[in-house]
């Protein structure tokens, strides 16, 4: 551990070592050496030692304490340690501080050992004392899975006095601290030491569970159940899983430990690096390894799961894969791994980086190829977690759907609304794309109108489909936001295509392509500007949503339709398109002859700073806001959203930022101008209906900025729908 961890010596370069010697002495386990082959051991490490180091072990206890405490403090800024922190959302501390303590020893004979042990399951959370142990061992041989060790319910085999003591201190401990504990103890010569006891990470299912038991067994509060959830964790409850049936018929290669629950597909990556490049370059990779260690954090968190030849359930991978949710399959021992020559042999078949194989976390099943994945089921304990937040909430939470499909998703997983429906999603698919060019295109009024009234059936049935689903809940519609020239083709083989398929010149695609090009699209002709530019887009858009209503509203299905106008930044723009929205609607009844009243409000989002900044203006022409925070950020630090990554790692390693200001808000800034949206918003118009449609709207810490600030609800992706009920409520709990 010293010439590892201290020295930064290969751990290899040890092991190597201890298996020439017990080769020479023709002993399996690393227990059954000798006195002499010990001895033996100490002189190869000793020699390994002095080539790597360039000089003798220190035999003076001080020298070796102080250079190990110096070697704490270094790691603190090592990359692994920069990563962890970051993909944990630890900051704010200035450094690290360094316990000497005095240990006992668990590697004194048969009646010694050490195991690590959690007072509940942490993968499932149900309420059995859980754990490994090895006899004969030190805790850095259990921690680094170095070597396999025995479930600690084989404990009462080998002493059972010690297994009831150490039953007798979970209850104490829990009673104590009123959570799950992860627990060290060693055994020296019959004798059970306490090393450590902290609260247990654990996997959203196993937080749910125990939080639900706690309440129930009297331990903890509601409240503090809601509060002990980390709400984005939901996350993980509704990842997909196999099914048995998924696997009939899939080649099983073999069978490791269940070690975090999920399911993954992907090829194999045999280091943290190929792991990051690759899945950086848009790859599904597994990461395969012996057994992982810090040094491997990125690469896990990259990979979408993790398999591994040796190590337990508390393993350094199963531990840190159970805290993210991520897919982990451990202690696989038929694995042997050669990571030089990027392959792993099971059963005397070799697979390489390209092959691809699915693991099943909650099984420990390792098969080949791609294995379909079901959709997850939700627990009982989900749904009495979900409910008890939902009363504690003031927020409502709404989703960003583009198809009936997610609407319907969403929906299942409680969403009260739609928060926002990027409208330009549904120009991509099929002959859309095709009307969509032919509009952009054109060069004449008359030609685009042509164009947009092939688009229009296409966007009515999509309403339909979207308010059908949602029926009874609110409906935010955004007209068209991006610059136009995104949904043309840009080389020359898809002009050819189009001007093919339009029986158009294809230099006039050409043409028109680079009369469509900007400097700055994100700048440009993209928002409200383009209604302002093209009023027939508008009409049209506006036309399929009030028809799709009646449509609804004639099957007796209760469509709510809000229409938001993006990127304002002037209440002119506002007040003429409100205008040309409302002319519309009242032009679409007439024609369809409908008596009835139809109630849309007219909204906007607060996008640009500008318009945060003279809300008390814009609120005049308003209806609602809703903010789109990611806009807002990129436009209040001046950061291009789609460009951020070539210098964002930099800021966030040498700390300049504490972390992506376009997935968690920044309160000082970006929340300077929500603040001052919602307040200039309100002193015109008095209760404003007021949201956010942003990537933060499901981030668990902006959850709770914008319960702050008075916001009326938040509105994210499907998946984070749950976490956003959760986190609404933890706000108002905080
Ligand atoms: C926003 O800017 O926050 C937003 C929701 O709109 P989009 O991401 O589509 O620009
Ligand atoms: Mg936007």
């Amino acid at each position: 551990m010293f010439g590892d961890v201290v020295m930064g010596m290969d751990h290899e370069s040890f092991e190597h070592e201890f298996s020439i010697v017990k080769k020479k002495h023709g002993v399996k386990l690393d227990t059954d050496l000798s006195a002499e082959g010990l001895k033996e051991v100490c002189d190869r490490y000793k020699k390994a030692y002095r080539k790597h180091v360039g000089e003798e072990f220190p035999q003076d206890p001080t020298k070796q304490l102080t250079l190990a405490v110096e070697a704490v403090f270094k790691s603190w800024n090592t990359s692994r340690a920069k990563s962890y922190r970051q993909i944990n959302d630890i900051t704010g501390l200035t450094g690290t501080a360094v316990n000497v303590q005095a240990m006992v020893f668990g590697n004194m004979g048969r009646s010694s050992g050490t195991g690590v042990a959690f007072t509940r399951n942490p993968s499932t959370g149900v309420d059995k004392f859980f754990g490994e142990f090895l006899i004969d061992a030190q805790g850095e041989d259990v921690v680094a899975g170095i070597r396999t060790p025995k479930p600690v319910s084989q404990m009462t085999r080998w002493n059972k006095r010690i297994f009831n003591e150490l039953l007798k201190i979970k209850k104490i401990l829990e009673k104590h601290y009123r959570d799950m504990q992860d627990i060290e103890f060693t055994i020296e010569r019959d004798k059970l030491w306490m090393l450590q006891t902290r609260t247990g990470k654990r996997t959203a299912a196993a937080a749910v569970k125990m939080a639900v038991d706690m309440v129930k067994s009297r331990l903890i509060t509601r409240d503090e159940a809601l509060l002990r959830i980390p709400a984005g964790d939901l996350v993980q409850l509704l990842l997909p899983s196999f099914t048995a049936k998924s696997k009939k018929g899939v080649t099983m290669l073999t069978k490791g430990l269940p070690a975090s629950p999920g399911a993954s597909t992907g090829t194999l990556a045999f280091s943290a690096e190929d792991a990051v490049a690759r899945s950086e370059a848009g790859e599904n990779v597994l990461l395969v390894r012996k057994e992982t260690s810090p040094e491997d954090i990125d690469g896990m968190h990259h990979a979408v799961g993790i398999l591994t030849s040796t190590g337990g359930m508390t393993s350094h991978a199963a531990v840190v894969a159970r805290g993210w949710g991520k897919c982990c399959v451990a202690g696989a021992s038929d694995l042997h791994i050669n990571a030089a020559r990027k392959s792993v042999t099971i059963h005397g078949k070799t697979y390489g980086e390209n092959d691809v194989l699915s693991i099943d976390g909650g099984t420990g099943e390792v098969m080949l190829g791609k294995v379909e994945r079901h959709e997850p089921k939700l627990s009982g304990d989900f749904e009495t977690i979900m409910k008890w937040a939902d009363q504690k909430r003031r927020m409502k939470v709404r989703t960003n759907a583009d198809t009936p499909k997610d609407a319907k998703r969403a929906r299942g997983f409680g969403a009260e609304g739609i928060g926002l429906t990027r409208t330009e999603h549904m120009f991509f698919e099929g002959d859309r794309i095709l009307a969509m060019r032919q509009m952009i295109l054109a060069e004449t009024k008359e030609l685009r109108e042509e164009a947009l009234a092939r688009l229009m059936p296409y966007q009515k049935d999509d309403f339909v489909g979207i308010f059908t689903a949602m029926k009874g809940c609110p409906v935010t519609v955004r007209l068209l936001d991006p610059p136009l020239h995104e949904f043309l083709p840009h080389d020359a083989a898809g002009q050819k295509e189009v001007a093919k398929a339009m029986g158009i010149k294809v230099a006039t695609v050409k043409r028109r392509v680079q009369q469509l090009h900007e400097f700055n699209p994100m700048l440009g002709h993209r928002g409200c500007r383009l209604a302002v530019t093209y009023p027939e887009i508008l009409v049209m858009q506006v036309t399929a949503i009030v028809q799709a209503m009646i449509t609804c509203k004639k099957k007796r299905i209760d469509a709510k339709p809000e229409i938001m106008i993006p990127l304002v930044g002037i209440q002119e723009e506002l007040k003429t398109l409100r205008k040309l929205v409302a002319d519309t609607i009242k032009a679409v009844m007439k024609k369809e002859r409908y008596k009835g009243k139809l109630n849309i409000p007219i909204g906007t989002m607060i996008e640009i700073p500008r318009a945060a900044i003279v809300s008390e203006q814009i609120a005049e022409d308003a209806d609602f806001f809703s903010f789109g925070t990611n806009d807002l950020t990129q436009l209040t630090y001046g950061f291009s959203r789609d460009d951020i990554n070539s210098f964002l790692p930099h800021y966030l390693d040498d700390a300049i930022l504490e972390r992506d200001p376009f997935q968690t808000i920044d309160v000082d800034g970006v929340g300077a101008l929500v603040k001052r949206g919602v307040e200039g918003g309100r002193q015109t118009k008095k209760g404003l209906k007021i949201g956010i449609c942003g990537e933060h709207g499901g981030d668990p810490k902006s959850v709770e900025f914008c319960n702050s600030v008075g916001l009326d609800y938040v509105s994210c992706s499907p998946f984070r729908v749950p976490t956003a009920r959760l986190a609404a409520a933890q706000a108002e709990l905080r």
